[in-house]
């Protein structure tokens, strides 16, 4: 008997038949008396044709009503499923984010979950019901409908996974596990059998997009061990969890990953004084931007400083709107914002006491002439601004030099 959460993305509910082909499997696997939770995200691409719907109203749309508009595709898929599970006479009941007890912050479309309340799933799963839970939404105290961030199903999955003290939290996709880059674009890319949280995280974060790097964030903090599988095969996966229980190889480097979603936006000849970096950057986060690389430059001829930093591009409305007020404040400043660029980043845990890796790192892109616009290294990561035209060559490049026997 066990206690599991299965969470399936849009594009393994993409249709009818698929709704189907989960419940077919879900039930053949299922053991007596397991307890089972489906979290489930919108259907095929309706959370990109929600957003297109919204565009052709207004190019402002209001972060609440964003909300209130994708929130409603998570619903189509989870009355859907629950009903495909009763038609195949298994009882099942559907629940909203709010109506899972998912409570969370108020910053409308990237919203935090604060705590989760499964009271009413665990009532189900008493009555011997499966539930099924709407992904990537949860409820403010004052009973606003939130989204969670692009991906955000899987934080609800591992999030209501943590909730009901489930034993693993499976999360279903079309990829059949975690890979040391993104397979579409490195054909020699390997699956892991096993990955930690720190280094899924940072993967997670620096672009890999299996997986939203809260999600991750919210196993590593609840202990919730997640299990990254495919859809449409039966092979095992790699299990994300706190230490290696097999240590297969003596790797340094875990994995290439790379981020499209960037832009750098460039201050020029601001004052080289006490209190300017922290004007900018307390600014872009009141306006709740992260601001991922920083890179301050000082003019020595003039005495001023350039400070240049990358953003989301899904931020760069806002962040572009707090460099122009800071402009008029500031009492004018040169700059300017630059789309198209990338991010390439290694990740390993092995890599602190490794000397050389970032060197071999810049060795590879160098051999394939590509040129860095900025480096940014965590513990455990190293990261390079490039072209964005050259992201496919780059990885290829870096993992060719850290993966050679592939
Ligand atoms: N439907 C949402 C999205 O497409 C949430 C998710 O898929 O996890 O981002
Ligand atoms: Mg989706």
């Amino acid at each position: 008997m066990a206690i599991l959460v299965k969470k399936f993305g849009g594009s393994s509910v993409a249709t009818p038949e698929k709704i189907h082909g989960i419940v077919d499997r879900v039930l053949s696997e299922k053991k007596p008396g397991d307890r089972i939770v489906i979290v489930v995200s919108a259907m095929g691409d309706s959370t990109d044709d929600l957003l297109d719907l919204a565009a052709k109203v207004t190019d402002n749309m209001p972060k609440r009503e964003l909300d209130m508009l994708l929130s409603t595709g998570e619903q189509v898929s989870i009355a859907l499923m629950a009903a495909a599970f009763c038609s195949k006479g298994r009882p099942a009941i559907s629940f909203t984010g709010g109506q899972a007890g998912i409570h969370t912050s108020d910053v409308h479309s990237k919203a935090t979950i604060l705590d989760v309340d499964a009271k009413r799933v665990i009532k189900a799963l008493d009555e011997g019901k499966i539930a099924i839970v709407a992904g990537f939404q949860g409820i403010t105290d004052e009973g606003d409908i939130t989204t969670l961030g692009r991906g955000g199903s899987d934080t609800t999955a591992v999030a209501v996974a943590a909730g009901i003290k489930a034993d693993f939290c499976e999360i279903y996709t079309d990829v059949d596990g975690v890979y040391t880059s993104d397979p579409r674009i490195v054909p020699t890319a390997q699956k892991m059998d096993e990955i930690t949280f720190a280094e899924m995280l940072e993967l997670a974060r620096l672009g890999a997009g299996v997986m939203q790097p809260r999600a991750v964030e919210y196993g590593e903090h609840n202990g919730v061990a997640i299990h990254v599988r495919s859809t449409f095969k039966n092979d095992p996966g790699t299990i994300i969890r706190e230490e290696y229980t097999v240590q297969e190889k003596n790797f340094v480097i875990r994995g290439v990953a790379h981020d499209t979603n960037v832009a750098k936006i460039a201050v020029k000849g601001v004052p080289d004084q006490p209190g300017v970096a922290y004007k900018i950057f307390s600014a872009l986060a009141n306006a709740n931007v992260d601001v991922d690389m920083i890179i301050q430059s000082v003019r020595d001829s003039d005495g001023s400083n350039d400070i240049l930093f990358t953003v989301a591009k899904t931020d760069l409305v806002e962040a572009t709107s707090v460099v122009e007020s800071l402009k008029e404040e500031m009492g004018g400043f040169n700059y300017d914002v630059e789309i198209n660029v990338a991010k390439v980043s290694i990740v390993g845990a092995g890599m602190l006491g490794s000397p050389g890796i970032a060197a071999g790192m810049f060795g590879a892109l160098a051999k394939a002439d590509i040129n860095i616009a900025a480096i940014s290294t965590s513990e455990i990561s190293v990261s390079c601004l490039i072209k964005a035209s050259d992201v496919k060559a780059a990885v290829n490049a870096i993992h060719d030099h850290f993966f050679p026997n592939n």
